[in-house]
């Protein structure tokens, strides 16, 4: 394995205190409502809401029990909407493995997507191409794909509901934050530009159901006979 743990650990470093850790993980984030990297709100807002339809494209339900969904978009024309290069949700039991997040499915479906036509890229290319890319994603990464979004260097990363809401909501999560992995990849070539809490009054939803009885269902779906949230049949 390239980045093995002994390499990659930062524990025969100079360690930083548990005050400047909790001070960096309580950073404030951009308001989501601000024009960053001059794309506007509602253009955000409309590829959130492409990654929550994604759910629907890519699985029986428009509210599975994992909703984590994401999409790749190329925002390299500002004044433009942008381009949707590729979509992706949580695939792990639909497809045996466990790696299979939001972001990494989707990054798999986009690396295949950029070597195909019309985009006809060849792996290198492929791989340079993620630095112009921004990836929306339903909820904030874990460690393992907020490694994986520094490693690809996405120009932007753009999560929905955040880790400190899933936790609260009853999800088991490894407590670390997208901003601290962001913080220490510094020395990597190319910056990406984190935004959080992106819509996350219409992603939350999406999350609050599955430990909850008493929460209503992401819009479009109720509550079936096993209690569990399932499409609204009209
Ligand atoms: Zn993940």
């Amino acid at each position: 394995m390239l980045f093995s743990f002994w390499c990659s650990s930062t524990d025969q470093l100079p360690s930083r205190s548990f005050y400047q850790v909790q001070h960096l993980a309580q950073q404030p984030l951009p308001s989501p409502q601000l024009t960053i990297n001059s794309i506007p709100y509602p253009t955000r807002a409309h590829w959130m809401r492409c990654a929550t339809a994604a759910l629907a494209e890519l699985s029986p339900s428009p509210c599975p029990f994992s909703a984590f969904a994401s999409v790749i978009v190329n925002h390299t024309d500002p004044s433009s909407l942008g381009d949707l290069i590729c979509i992706g949700i949580n695939s792990a039991s639909a497809l045996g493995n466990p790696t299979l997040h939001g972001e990494i499915a989707t990054i798999n479906n986009c690396s295949e997507i950029l070597q195909a036509s019309p985009f006809g890229l060849s792996p290198a290319e492929a791989v340079v191409a993620f630095r112009s890319l921004s990836l929306y994603t339903t909820a904030e990464a874990c460690p393992m794909c907020a490694g994986a979004i520094r490693w690809a260097s996405f120009r932007e990363y753009i999560y929905g509901t955040s880790i400190t809401t899933l936790i609260k909501l009853g999800w088991g999560q490894i407590r670390v934050s997208s901003i601290e992995i962001f913080e220490k990849s510094f020395d990597l070539p190319y910056q990406t530009t984190l935004l959080g809490n992106v819509l996350a009054n219409e992603t939350d939803p999406y999350f609050s159901w599955q430990f909850n009885p008493e929460a209503s269902c992401p819009q479009g779906c109720v509550r079936g006979n096993s209690n569990r949230c399932i499409r609204h049949m009209m």
